[in-house]
C-alpha cells in the first residue's frame, strides 16, 4: 500500500510509520511539526512538512504520491488544554479534519483510518465500554473527535468513503527507536518517569473519585499494539473488503475500541513505575483536572472479531518498561 500518515512525526504516528515500513509499505508523512519531531520520522518514509487542513495541498500531495489510503493521526489531543482553549480543538481537529476529507475527495482517495479516542464516551455508564455505548463527551477534545467521526460517517454515506474509526484508550510505551516526547508533558506515564529522573514530586490530579483507591482508572495500551491495529484497519478499507462496505454505494465506518480491557489507577501506575525505576517517586495529591472521567476501560472484543487484532504487549511492566528504556536511551529526547 501507499499510505499517507498525518501526524507521522508525532508519538503514535512515528511508531506506526515504523511498523508500516517494516511490513513493506510505502509511507508518506504529512506533519506541520508543531508538536511532532523531524527526528521521529523513520528512515525510508517521505516527510512533507505542512498542514492537513489545506484541501488543495492535500489533494496535490495525494496525487503526486499516488496514495491509496490515509491514516489520520494528527490532532490536538490534550484534555486539559481543550477545556481552556476549545476553539483550538474545533479549529484544528474539526475544521482541519474537514479540510483533509475534502482534499481526499478532490483527489478521489476514499480510504481512511481515524485515530479517535475513548474521550468520545465521556462518563461511561458501565465498564468495560462497548462501541455501542452512548457517545457523550465531557471535554472539548472528545467532542472534537466525535465531530470528525461524524463527518467521516457522512462522507461514507454520501461519497462512499471506506473507513475504520479507532477509539484509543491510553496510548503508552515506546518502540526501540520512537517514544513519547511532548512539551509540556501532561500524560501520566511520561510525567511519572520525568519525576523519577528529576527526583521531584509529581502530582496526582484528585483522589476522591469513585474508584477503589480514589484515583482515576485508565486502560493503557502499548503504542506498538496500536500500530499493528492501524495496519489491520488500513487493510480493511480495501475496495474489495466487505467489512467497510459494498463495492459501490454508501459505506459505514467500522468503529473499534483499542485497549487491553484492564484498568489501572493513577496510584497503581506510580507504584509500577517505582518498581521499574528502582526507587520511590514522591507524590502529592492535587485538585481534580477538569474533563477527567473516573474510569475508562475498553472492551476490545470487536477489534479482535472485526480486525483480528489482539494486543500482545498488554502487561504494565512492558508498557512502562519500554517507555523508561526509551527515555534512558534518548536522554535528551529528539534533537528537534
Ligand atoms: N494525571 C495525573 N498527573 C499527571 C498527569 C496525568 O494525575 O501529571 C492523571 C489524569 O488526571 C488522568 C490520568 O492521569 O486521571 C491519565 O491522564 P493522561 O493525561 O495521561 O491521559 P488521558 O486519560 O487524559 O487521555
Amino acid at each position: 500500500m501507499r499510505i499517507l500518515v498525518t501526524g507521522g512525526a508525532g508519538y503514535i504516528g512515528s511508531v506506526s510509520v515504523e511498523a508500516f515500513l517494516a511490513a513493506g509499505h510505502d509511507v508518506t508523512v504529512l506533519d506541520d511539526l508543531s508538536t511532532g519531531h523531524r527526528a521521529a520520522v523513520a528512515e525510508g518514509a517521505t516527510l512533507e512538512v505542512g498542514t492537513y487542513a489545506d484541501s488543495r495541498a492535500v489533494a496535490q500531495l495525494l496525487e503526486r504520491r499516488q496514495i491509496d489510503a490515509v491514516l489520520h493521526c494528527a490532532a490536538k489531543s490534550l484534555v486539559g488544554e481543550s477545556m481552556v482553549d476549545p476553539a483550538k480543538y474545533f479549529r484544528e481537529n474539526v475544521g482541519g479534519g474537514i479540510g483533509l476529507l475534502e482534499g481526499m475527495r478532490l483527489a478521489g482517495v476514499k480510504r481512511i483510518v481515524l485515530s479517535s479516542t475513548a474521550a468520545t464516551y465521556g462518563m461511561p455508564e458501565r465498564t468495560p465500554i462497548l462501541e455501542t455505548d452512548p457517545v457523550r463527551p465531557i471535554n472539548a477534545y472528545g467532542e472534537s473527535k466525535r465531530c470528525v467521526e461524524a463527518a467521516i460517517t457522512w462522507y461514507g454515506h454520501g461519497y462512499g468513503f471506506r473507513s475504520v474509526i479507532l477509539r484509543y484508550f491510553n496510548a503508552a510505551g515506546a518502540s526501540r527507536l520512537f517514544g513519547e516526547q511532548h512539551a509540556p508533558e501532561t500524560h501520566l506515564i511520561p510525567a511519572v518517569l520525568i519525576a523519577a529522573e528529576e527526583s521531584r514530586e509529581m502530582t496526582i490530579y484528585g483522589d476522591d473519585y469513585p474508584t477503589a483507591d480514589g484515583t482515576c482508572v485508565r486502560d493503557y495500551i502499548h503504542v506498538e499494539d496500536l500500530a499493528a491495529a492501524h495496519l489491520l484497519a488500513l487493510v480493511a478499507t480495501d475496495a474489495g473488503d466487505p467489512r467497510t462496505g459494498p463495492t459501490s454505494g454508501p459505506c459505514q465506518p467500522v468503529i473499534c475500541n483499542l485497549g487491553n480491557g484492564n484498568g489501572f489507577s493513577n496510584r497503581e501506575i506510580v507504584a509500577a513505575a517505582e518498581t521499574i525505576v528502582g526507587h520511590a517517586i514522591p507524590v502529592k495529591i492535587g485538585p481534580r483536572r477538569a474533563g477527567d472521567p473516573a474510569v475508562l476501560v475498553a472492551s476490545a472484543e470487536r477489534a479482535g472479531r472485526e480486525l483480528g487484532w489482539h494486543p500482545r504487549q498488554g502487561n504494565l511492566e512492558n508498557v512502562i518498561g519500554s517507555a523508561w528504556e526509551w527515555r534512558r536511551n534518548h536522554p535528551s529526547g529528539y534533537a528537534d
